[in-house]
C-alpha cells in the first residue's frame, strides 16, 4: 500500500529513543545534540504545562486540549499517546521532510508512541534506554522535585510497565553514563 521497498542505500533511518520516564532520555539527547547539532530532534506537541525553563517550540509545542484534538483529527501527528494524564504527539510533516533530506532524525518518545512508530514505519530503529537499576530509576523519578507526589506515583507505575517492554526493541542501551550512551546512540545512527 504505497510503502517503498526497504531502502537499498544508507539513507538514515528514523531512530526512536524510548524508555521509562525519568530514565534520563532527555539528558542523553541534550548531551548528544550539543556535540552533534546536525542530528535533528523532533519537537513534540503536548498538553502538559511547561516546567520552569521550558520554552515553546524548543522543548515542546505547548498546546491546549482543543489544539491537540485538532492536530489529531487532521492527521498531523505521526503518533500520539496519553502519558500520566497529558497527551503528547510527534508532528508528522517535519519528520518526513528531514528524512527526505537525508538528515538523521531522532524521536524521544514514550513506549506507546514507539510502538505506533513501529507499526507505521517498520524501518525505524527502536532503542530502549534502560536504567542501571530499578532503585536508581525510583531515585531519579522522586528526586526531580518538580512534580506532585501523586504525579510521581503515576510515573512510577508507568515505569514498572514500561521496563517490561524492553524485549520489543531492536537495541537496549543501559544509562550508566550519559557520554557512553550518547556515543552508542550516535553509532547506531551512523553519525560520526
Ligand atoms: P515529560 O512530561 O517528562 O516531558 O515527558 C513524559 C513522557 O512523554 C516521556 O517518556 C517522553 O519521552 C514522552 N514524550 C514526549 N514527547 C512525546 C511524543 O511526541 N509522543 C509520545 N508518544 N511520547 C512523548
Amino acid at each position: 500500500q504505497g510503502a517503498d521497498p526497504a531502502p537499498q542505500d544508507s539513507r538514515p533511518r528514523l531512530t526512536v529513543l524510548s524508555g521509562p520516564s525519568g530514565v534520563g532520555k532527555s539528558t542523553v539527547v541534550a548531551h548528544l545534540r550539543k556535540a552533534h547539532p546536525e542530528v535533528w530532534l523532533s519537537v513534540s506537541a503536548t498538553t502538559r504545562a511547561p516546567r520552569p525553563g521550558e520554552q515553546h517550540g524548543v522543548h515542546y509545542f505547548f498546546v491546549s486540549d482543543e489544539e491537540m484534538d485538532k492536530l489529531i483529527a487532521n492527521g498531523e501527528l505521526l503518533e500520539w499517546a496519553e502519558f500520566a494524564g497529558n497527551r503528547y504527539g510527534t508532528p508528522r510533516r517535519a519528520v518526513a521532510e528531514r528524512l527526505e533530506n537525508g538528515e538523521p532524525v531522532l524521536l524521544e518518545i514514550d513506549l506507546q508512541g514507539a510502538r505506533l512508530v513501529r507499526e507505521s514505519m517498520p524501518e525505524a530503529q527502536l532503542v530502549f534506554l534502560a536504567p542501571p537499576s530499578w532503585e536508581e530509576l525510583v531515585r531519579r523519578l522522586t528526586g526531580r522535585g518538580t512534580e506532585a507526589p501523586e504525579v510521581v506515583e503515576r510515573r512510577l507505575e508507568a515505569a514498572r510497565v514500561e521496563l517490561a517492554a524492553e524485549a520489543e526493541f531492536d537495541t537496549t542501551l543501559v544509562n550508566t553514563s550519559v557520554g557512553d550512551v550518547s556515543r552508542e546512540l550516535l553509532a547506531l545512527m551512523n553519525v560520526d
